[in-house]
């Protein structure tokens, strides 16, 4: 069989019927240079959020199982098109669901994970020379209803897809060239990556670059699948996210991100004993509300204060918990605020660099950028502001860093 890629083309790139077009004959001319093709798509640009707002017009808690068929519609509707595209300029395609894939997921409605995939249908239409359009996004759970994966889900079936039928790369084709610096429609100056390391991408997509769903990297590094990003209007090499290379000088700084889907909760005037923080984010826990960052303030007269963030679609929730549980632990106030960011710097380099949190707290100061919660890790910083300086912050730091050069030097 010939050498298998398999690409994921984005919502933009299949936004109209002249886009899917020309996604089509970018496909047809791979398959001319002998390769077979297997191309996962998107819904078209802006169906995703409008389907979703039908649903919310109808009800304020739309059931799960009902949105996620109301979702897969969109990637059905794009596969089906782009294979009457290629058909139609003489490319022999096939367009499959999740379904026909085989791809099988766990029960979580809008937010599924996949368990498995049963490449055969697909690999027998490549045997007989089709390239093979599939539906991303999609799956179906144990009981044959179809779920889907979570915003973005689209990179995550590609990855999974080219796993299962053993491609030598995953290419994700999207509206910008690469992975950049810093998202370049807010930093138009942000410096394309050549190569990132799969645990820099990991960080990256953990903390707001949505040019790749977090699972999909997941899986890619499990299964040391090269993945490259590039753009789906021109030939650009793009970026290769690859194992870490160990001769390779690494840049103190790659990546900046933001993340404004963060909000802060803040228990203030519970006792000061053991057992309290347990209690609470064991409740939290429970209710599948997952905690980012947490600050406990020094005590005072026996009462302390307890600060911690989560994403904004999981604030009504911990909120809830929070209430509930304050029946047993007695807080004074519980406040929540939706309008802070995160915003964060990502580098393999930091590891052998001291200095980089320095700089980045001394530039955020300099421009008068209150630093609400820090948290750090091997390779990241991150630091919770107000939500209205993300901008400010992002393009700040990118000069701050000297982004633009490579590597990145840090004042010692
Ligand atoms: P697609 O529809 O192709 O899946 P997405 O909108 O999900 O595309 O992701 C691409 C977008 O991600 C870009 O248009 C860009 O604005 C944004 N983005 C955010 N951070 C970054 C980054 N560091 N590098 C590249 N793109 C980024
Ligand atoms: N259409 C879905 C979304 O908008 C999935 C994807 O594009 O990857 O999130
Ligand atoms: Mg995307």
């Amino acid at each position: 069989m010939a050498s298998l890629v398999v690409q994921k083309y984005g919502g933009t790139s299949v936004g109209s019927i002249d886009h899917i077009k020309r996604v089509a004959e970018r496909i047809a001319e791979t398959r001319r240079s002998g390769k077979d093709v297997v191309a996962v798509v998107s819904a078209m640009a802006g169906q995703t959020d409008q389907l979703l707002k039908m649903a919310w017009e109808i009800s304020d808690a739309p059931t799960q199982r009902e949105l996620d068929l109301l979702l897969s519609s969109g990637e059905r509707i794009s596969s089906a098109l782009l294979t009457i595209a290629l058909n139609a300029i003489g490319c022999q395609a096939v367009s499959l669901t999740g379904r026909q894939i085989g791809l099988q997921t766990d029960n979580k409605h809008t937010r599924a994970r996949i368990k498995q995939i049963d490449g055969e249908r697909c690999k027998r239409y490549l045997e007989k020379n089709h390239v093979v359009v599939v539906a991303g996004f999609q799956g179906v759970n144990e009981h044959g209803d179809v779920t889907t994966l979570g915003r973005g889900g689209s990179d995550t079936s590609a990855v999974a897809l080219a796993v299962a039928l053993n491609a030598e790369q995953c290419e994700i084709l999207t509206d910008v060239d690469g992975v950049f610096t810093a998202d370049p429609r807010v930093v138009p100056d942000a410096r394309k990556l050549e190569i990132i390391s799969y645990d820099e991408m990991l960080e990256m997509s953990g903390l707001g670059a949505k040019v790749l769903q977090l699972r999909c990297v997941e899986f890619a590094k499990k299964y040391q699948m090269p993945l490259i990003v590039r753009s789906s209007y021109n030939n650009h090499p793009g970026t290769l996210i690859s194992e870490e290379d160990p001769n390779m000088e690494q840049p103190v700084v790659s990546g900046i991100m933001y993340d404004k889907n963060q909000a802060k909760i803040t228990v203030k005037g519970v006792p000061d004993q053991p057992g309290i923080a347990a209690k609470l984010f064991n409740a939290l826990a429970e209710a599948s509300v997952s905690v980012d960052m947490i600050i406990q303030n020094i005590s005072e007269e026996g009462h302390t204060d307890i600060s911690f963030t989560v994403t904004t679609e999981h604030l009504a929730d911990a909120m809830t918990e929070v209430n509930k549980v304050n029946e047993e632990i007695n807080a004074e106030t519980i406040s929540a605020d939706a309008s802070i960011s995160k915003i964060s710097i990502v580098g393999a380099g930091m590891r052998s660099h001291s200095g980089v949190a320095a700089l980045m707290f001394q530039t955020l100061s300099r421009e008068n950028i209150n630093i609400l919660m820090i948290s750090t890790s091997e390779i990241k910083v991150s630091c919770i502001i107000d939500e209205k300086h993300t901008e400010q912050a992002t393009s700040t730091l990118h000069e701050a860093f000297d982004m633009k050069t490579d590597p990145v030097q840090i004042p010692q």
